[in-house]
């Protein structure tokens, strides 16, 4: 694993160049709007006072910190002029932030692996500071590339946090009453933050859990070394989240990850497809995560709408999904354009997994999602045409008759959750014109039976392993 190494400085335009009007970062704005950046500040200084400008202080501190540079520098607040005479933004007092959050953190008693009672994730429930993130300085520039829109609101943040105690500890009893994958399994809460950026949830993380149980992993190396430096014993992965083997690192953390994050919203569906293939083994019990609102009705849609889809039956099957809250544009740095949500996957793991499957092997059922939602206009019945021809080698004749049979009995297994109601097995039997139906129609458990009656019943699959990789793009992570 690598670790940067490269300085944080960056060079910034000239202020006041053309140039200047393309950027993204707060002083940029002021300029365009005809304002010194200094007046800016004082402007900004004078309404919001310190406790709600989160900069104000490191401000002042790289402020102090050009005062006391060479005469021959030009200032302009946080700006100076190097030997070379470019402009480039003094970095801001790093002892600054590194100072506030040590002493946030031992002034409390932060649980740790080895203390007697184990870390259940119910610690989070209590969470109710809502002091507003620290948002990185004028040298850290978000990458739109890189999905970064950063929590500015403590509040949103406290409600994530406390969404997130309330997954992970409700999924750590539910495995705690029964099934275990992962071998001299530790009992308690292992944390996996994804994106952490500058930290806006990794703070109040590590001020709940400590930094035993947390890991984060993050592919912009400015986090990596600002997170590294302000939590010296957090663990920071440099690494990129759709490459990360998380069935292995739930292995060497001892258990099951409970996963958070403010999602890099350009890659969302990719992360939550290698987190499902994840829960194929007991590796991942919870995500609470954000992501664009709409894909999170997507996730959630009842039949029968626009919205539901693949990512409908997929996390519908694998997992309980709830839309926490919506969250408004406004709560982030630069602003999304469009509203998004905190979600919550409670993967149900392997073992239920394989009863609601009842013997059809995901990948099959990939298979078929894929080309009857490929032609969502489509019947079933035409959506279904080349893939069961596929499956009868050819043979035309074998494919009609298959798509005209009868869906063959429901499997005892099913036969005996309907009658303990389970509610996902309720909905599993095919309807009779199911062939004429559009795939929209169709229920996650009606999916199932499907891939039944196209592939057959796996005989002597139920037992086995579930492939490592299902959902997830080969190019990501490995087999
Ligand atoms: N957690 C921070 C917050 O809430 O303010 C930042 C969230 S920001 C929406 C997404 C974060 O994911 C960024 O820090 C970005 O660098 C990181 N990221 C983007 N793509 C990534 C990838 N493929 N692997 C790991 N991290 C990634």
């Amino acid at each position: 694993m690598k670790h940067p190494t490269a300085a944080l400085a960056l060079r910034r335009p000239r202020p006041g160049t053309p140039q200047e009007s393309k950027g993204v970062c707060r002083g940029e704005t002021y300029h365009r709007l005809g304002i010194s950046l200094a007046n800016a500040v004082t402007l900004l200084f004078l309404l919001l006072g310190q406790h709600h400008f989160p900069s104000t202080h490191a401000f002042q501190n790289g402020n102090a910190l050009a005062r006391h540079r060479s005469t021959q520098c030009a200032k302009l607040l946080g700006w100076v002029q190097d030997d070379n005479g470019e402009w480039v933004w003094e970095e801001d007092d790093p002892a600054y932030l590194a100072a506030e959050v040590a002493a946030r953190t031992a002034s409390r008693d932060v649980p740790s692996v080895g203390s007697s009672t184990p870390i259940d994730g119910s610690e989070a429930l209590k969470y109710s500071a809502s002091a507003t993130p620290t948002l990185p300085s004028g040298s850290f520039r978000p990458k739109q590339s890189l999905g970064q829109n950063f929590l500015q609101d403590g509040n949103t943040v406290m409600k994530i946090v406390r969404a997130f105690g309330k997954d992970a500890s409700e999924t750590i009893k539910r495995k705690a009453d029964g099934e275990t994958m992962i071998e001299g399994e530790v009992p308690g809460i292992r944390l996996v933050e994804l994106g952490p950026g500058p930290g806006a949830l990794t703070d109040p993380l590590v001020q709940t859990f400590g930094t035993d149980v947390l890991q984060c992993i993050e592919i912009d190396p400015r986090s990596v070394e600002m997170l590294s430096e302000r939590h010296p014993n957090l663990r920071v992965r440099y690494e990129d989240v759709l490459q990360t083997d998380y069935p292995q690192l739930a292995e060497d953390e001892g258990g099951p990850l409970s996963v958070i994050g403010n999602l890099p919203y350009y890659i969302t569906s990719q992360i939550l497809f290698a987190l499902a293939d994840a829960s194929h083994t007991g590796a991942v019990r919870s995500a609470t995560v954000t992501m664009q609102y709409e894909v999170a009705e997507r996730i959630v849609s009842p039949t029968k709408c626009k919205a539901y889809g693949i990512l409908s039956v997929v996390f519908q099957l694998y997992a309980d999904c709830t839309i926490h809250f919506k969250i408004p544009p406004t709560v982030f740095y630069p602003q999304p354009k469009v509203d998004s949500a905190l979600v919550g996957l409670r993967f149900i793991g392997p073992n239920a997994l394989r009863q609601r499957l009842a013997g059809v092997r995901p990948a099959d059922l990939r298979r078929v999602l894929t080309a009857t939602f490929q032609q969502r206009r489509k019947t079933v019945r035409n959506g279904l045409k080349k893939l069961a021809l596929e499956v009868c080698a050819g043979d035309k004749e074998a494919a009609k008759n298959m798509i005209d049979s009868l869906s063959p009995p429901l499997p005892k297994s099913i036969l005996q959750a309907q009658e303990r109601g389970d509610s996902f097995a309720m909905s599993q039997e095919l309807p009779k014109d199911w062939a004429s139906k559009r795939p929209e129609e169709l229920s996650p458990a009606q999916f199932v039976e499907l891939t039944r009656l196209i592939f057959g019943p796996a005989n002597g699959c139920d037992d086995a392993p579930f492939d490592r990789k299902i959902w997830r793009k080969l190019k990501h992570g490995t087999n």
